[in-house]
């Protein structure tokens, strides 16, 4: 055995440090790694210079990121950024092909070349430079400046920096990666702002520092305003730069030291620290910033490009200390902003009513729960008409039996439904009632050929197994598809358009016919309307209402019908409950009717004996 070459020797023991620092190194100090190992090989080459650059992710430019100089040297990493890679002419083209740049005397380039123009003015005599690639990306370079005087490099010493180089690169990579993990992990994508895992981080740290220093903190839970119609209108990038700017808006007014972050779609936490001590100084403290942030919301010129009129709804809760969960703190100021919706206006404190209402809500989670098991749970049926007044068929309306409260519509459960999630039980039930009931018509002489109309949420018809649902239901009660309608909104229609269309398109196939419920209240638009395969439109009741004496609505039924009538819909009027709004309907063209006008939603019992009544009358 012969003994190693002493030169040898040292340079394994460097690399053998510098790759030992690599492997400890943690993203927050790859940093410092990295100044070391260049402080510890431009030594070792007695390189005047020895640095790091990095290219931009889409590699038109490359900056100075690192750098060691040796005594008496002129730092040369403040000149050195956003290069331009043509600025490293023909070395950029070797670099991305994983090859070294090695220049022993600088005075063999030609003077009108890129390279030696970047190199004369920092003063390069010879230099050695390594691309920093994984796989087949280009991240940066690292190279050796001699300034003074010029240097042969020997095969030996160009390999030994090759193992550094790799070693440099894939703690790059690692950190890159760690950062991104963080800013993914911390921040919202979208706006840049904190995500909920930072903001329960500082709430915590508020209530901390609020039970040392005794004074108030509060938090506030922002909803915007009609978020869900423009998002739904105007399409996900719009509804992104709304986010962005309402987020710079909030930021700009908030204290220094205040937080502000994003929870999900259009909702906003504030965290705002040392308020006053006194509770009536420190609710008067969170009014005046809420109205700061209405202001900064409502005065935004970029945002109100986007949306004329913004508003917000803000629910606060203030706390001391830190006797509560972050969590119930958030649930707090969640809930007194559902207040302000209900109310509609800006800003609500929460409070005991507050609570009160909370369990309340806990107390109907249950009783649903108890309804779908114990089956309270009915269909009404409202007919709906044909001029000159024949009965077609009917709606299905649910109603809950209730065992203490009686007879309860829709509007006491069916959002707390769709909020909790009880809908998707509970819409399943309303189709399964009502093919049953549609299979008994099927098979009776006289009811035969009436068609029924099912209410389907939008969670319901999300769900990825509803066509599924439809056809095993379908196939249970023997129903004819051709006789069944859903009834479907606006705002189901687009997420996820082509998926919608597509789901659509099979259950038409099964012959399952399609009406848009409450036409005219969301934002329709008419590309989406051409392009989904429906039966019918329902004017809503909102527009028949004032038919008579309002001559705007007048028109906006008439375009309603019009556009039916283009797309070779049947329009459907709803609500209709008088003589008078009938003859306007009529005289606009609109045929198809349901309202109070001609019966409520009845019983099934009632709906048969309404019909046997009405058609006796017409001479049926
Ligand atoms: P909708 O689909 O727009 O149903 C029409 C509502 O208008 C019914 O209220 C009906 O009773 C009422 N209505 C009908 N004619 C008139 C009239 O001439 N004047 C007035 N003032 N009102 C009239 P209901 O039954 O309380 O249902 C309310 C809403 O609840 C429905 O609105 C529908 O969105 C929802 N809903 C009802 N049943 C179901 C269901 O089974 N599943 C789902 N997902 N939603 C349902
Ligand atoms: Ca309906
Ligand atoms: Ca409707």
């Amino acid at each position: 055995m012969t003994e190693p070459h002493p030169s040898a020797d040292s340079f394994f023991n460097m690399v053998a440090t510098i790759s030992g620092a690599f492997v400890q190194a943690t993203a927050a100090d790859v940093d410092e790694v990295i100044n070391s190992a260049l402080a510890a090989i431009g030594r070792f080459y007695q390189a005047d210079r020895c640095y790091l650059f990095k290219f931009s992710a889409d590699l038109t430019t490359a900056s100075n990121s690192h750098e060691w100089c040796a005594p008496g040297v002129s730092p040369q990493l403040e000149q050195l950024q956003q290069l331009p890679s043509a600025a490293f002419g023909d070395w950029y083209r070797q670099w991305t092909a994983g090859l070294p740049s090695i220049l022993c005397d600088i005075n063999s380039l030609p003077h009108d070349s890129a390279e030696y123009q970047l190199l004369a003015p920092q003063g390069i005599q010879s230099l050695l430079m390594l691309p920093l690639k994984s796989r087949d990306r280009l991240l940066g370079m690292f190279g050796l400046d001699i300034v003074r005087g010029l240097q042969q490099w020997s095969a030996e010493q160009i390999a030994g920096l090759q193992l550094i180089a790799g070693n440099i690169c894939s703690a790059l990579i690692r950190q890159q990666i760690e950062q991104q993990a963080e800013s993914l992990a911390f921040y919202d994508p979208v706006t840049g702002l904190a995500n909920r895992q930072l903001m329960l981080d500082r709430i915590l740290q508020a209530q901390l520092q609020s039970s040392r220093s005794q004074h108030y903190e509060a938090l506030l839970f922002i909803d915007i305003d009609d978020f869900k119609t423009l998002n739904d209108s105007l399409g996900y990038n719009t509804g992104d730069r709304v986010l962005k700017l309402v987020g710079q808006s909030l930021q700009a007014v908030l204290p220094s030291g205040d937080t502000v972050g994003r929870l999900n779609a259009d909702e906003f936490l504030i965290l705002t620290e040392m308020l006053s001590p006194q509770r009536a100084a420190a609710v008067q403290e969170v009014t005046d910033l809420a109205a700061a942030l209405q202001a900064a919301v409502a005065q935004n010129v970029a945002l109100t490009q986007l949306r004329p009129k913004n508003t917000l709804s803000i629910g606060a809760t203030l706390f001391l200390g830190d006797q509560l969960d972050t969590d119930v703190l958030i649930t707090q100021a969640d809930m007194a902003m559902h207040q302000v919706k209900a109310v509609g206006n800006g800003l609500a404190f929460f409070d005991a009513e507050m609570q009160l209402q909370a369990s309340r809500r806990l107390l109907l989670a249950h009783e649903l729960r108890e309804a779908i098991v114990n089956d309270q749970f009915e269909l009404y049926f409202q007919p709906q008409l044909v001029h000159p007044g024949v009965v077609t068929g009917a709606e299905a309306l649910l109603r809950w039996r209730h065992p203490t409260r009686g007879i309860l519509g829709p509007y006491e459960f069916i959002d707390f439904a769709e909020e909790s999630g009880l809908i998707l039980p509970i819409g399943e039930l309303v189709l399964r009632k009502a093919c049953q009931q549609l299979a008994l018509w099927q098979r009776q002489a006289g009811t035969s050929r009436l068609e029924l109309s099912v209410n389907i949420s939008a969670r319901q018809f999300q769900q990825p197994d509803f066509t599924a649902l439809v056809i095993e239901i379908l196939q249970q009660s023997g129903v004819d598809a051709t006789s069944l309608k859903l009834e479907l909104t606006e705002s189901m229609l687009v997420d996820n358009f082509e998926q919608v269309v597509a789901k659509m398109q099979q259950l038409r196939a099964l012959g399952i016919r399609f009406a848009l419920d409450d036409f005219g209240t969301g934002y329709s638009s008419l590309v989406y309307l051409k392009r989904l395969p429906l039966y019918q439109l329902k004017i809503d009741r909102g527009f028949v209402d004032e038919l008579v004496q309002d001559d705007n609505q007048q028109a906006i039924v008439r375009t309603i019908i019009m556009l039916g009538q283009t797309l070779g819909l049947e329009v459907l009027a709803e609500g209709v409950e008088t003589e008078a709004q009938l003859k306007s309907l009529l005289q606009l063209g609109c045929y198809h009717y349901q309202g109070y006008y001609f019966a409520r939603p009845l019983p099934h019992s009632e709906f048969e004996h309404f019909l046997r009544q009405h058609h006796a009358g017409l001479g049926y």
